[in-house]
C-alpha cells in the first residue's frame, strides 16, 4: 500500500480549525443515557458522536453491549443533535447492519485488528463503501499488523481511511492502560503522512486525569484528532468507567490544549 493524499479526503472535507474530535460514551447504555450525552456534546467541538454497542470485552461475564438496538438510538441522536454517528464494527453482520442504518464513520478495534482473518472479512463486508473506516492498532505493538489491517480495508475499495493509536497491552505494571509506544505512532506517521492519525487517550491511560497530558502529548505530535471517552456519570459507567469524562470535563480539556498547527 502507498501513501496517497485521496485517503485524508473525509477529514479535509470537514475543513475542521481544530482537531477532530470524536466523543461519546465507551458502550450505548440506555436511549436516555445516548441521548443525553449527545445533546450535552451538541454546541461543542465534537464532530462524531461514538458508542459502542457490540463490546468485545476481555473477559466473558461483562457488559457486551446493547447490540443493533443501539444503532436506532445513534439515529436519534443524528436527527436530534445534527452530530455525525459512528460505532465499532467486529464482524460482516455488524458492517451491514451499520451501513444500513445509515452510520456515517466506522472504527475497527484493538482485537479485531490482531486477526487477518476477520479483518479480511470486515473489508469483504466495506467494499466500495464511501463512509470513513478508521482502523485501530492491534493490540500488541506490531506496526506491520496495523498496516496490513489497513492494507485490507483499502484494497476493498475504502477510499476513506484513518488510523486510531490506542496504545499497546503490557504485562509491565506501567502508570497506562495500555503503553503507547509513541515511536510506533511516529513511524505510522512517517510512512503514511496521509493517513488521519488520530489518538484515544481513553484507551491509553485507563484513567480519566491523565487525559489531558496524553491527549497534549499527541497534538505536539501533530495527530490529527482525538477520540476520548464521555458520559454523564463517568463513575456509573457499564464499561471504561474509570477513564470516562464528563462533556464538560472534555469541553475544558480541549480548550486548554494547545494546538500545534501544520507549517508546510
Ligand atoms: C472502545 O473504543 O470502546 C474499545 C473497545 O477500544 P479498543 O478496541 O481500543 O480496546
Ligand atoms: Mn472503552
Amino acid at each position: 500500500m502507498e501513501n496517497k493524499k485521496e485517503m485524508r479526503n473525509w477529514l479535509d472535507a470537514l475543513n475542521l480549525d481544530h482537531p477532530l474530535v470524536i466523543a461519546g460514551p465507551c458502550s450505548a447504555e440506555t436511549e436516555e443515557q445516548v441521548l443525553k450525552i449527545a445533546h450535552e456534546l451538541k454546541d461543542t467541538d465534537v464532530s462524531y458522536f461514538r458508542a459502542g454497542i457490540w463490546k468485545p470485552r476481555t473477559r466473558p461475564g461483562m457488559f457486551e453491549g446493547v447490540g443493533a438496538l443501539g444503532l436506532k438510538w445513534l439515529q436519534k441522536v443524528k436527527a436530534e443533535t445534527g452530530m455525525k454517528i459512528c460505532t465499532e464494527v467486529a464482524n460482516a453482520a455488524h458492517v451491514k447492519l451499520a451501513l444500513e442504518h445509515d452510520v456515517d464513520l466506522l472504527w475497527i478495534g484493538a482485537r479485531s485488528t490482531v486477526s487477518p482473518f476477520i479483518m479480511q472479512e470486515i473489508a469483504d463486508a466495506l467494499e466500495g463503501t464511501d463512509k470513513p473506516v478508521l482502523i485501530k492498532n492491534p493490540v500488541n505493538p506490531d506496526l506491520s499488523l496495523w498496516l496490513g489491517g489497513i492494507e485490507r480495508i483499502y484494497k476493498s475499495g475504502v477510499k476513506n481511511i484513518g488510523a486510531i493509536h490506542r496504545g499497546f497491552s503490557t504485562y509491565q505494571k506501567t502508570k497506562y492502560r495500555n503503553i503507547p509506544e509513541w515511536q510506533l505512532a511516529i513511524e505510522f506517521q512517517n510512512r503514511f503522512p496521509d493517513i488521519p492519525l488520530i489518538n484515544d487517550p481513553s484507551h491509553i491511560t485507563g484513567n480519566r486525569e491523565m487525559i489531558f497530558d496524553v491527549s497534549q502529548t499527541a497534538l505536539d505530535l501533530n495527530f490529527d484528532g482525538l477520540m476520548i471517552e464521555t458520559h454523564y456519570d463517568p463513575e456509573n459507567a457499564w464499561s471504561d468507567a474509570a477513564q470516562q469524562v464528563t462533556p464538560s470535563t472534555l469541553v475544558q480539556i480541549m480548550k486548554n490544549l494547545k494546538i500545534r498547527k501544520e507549517t508546510n
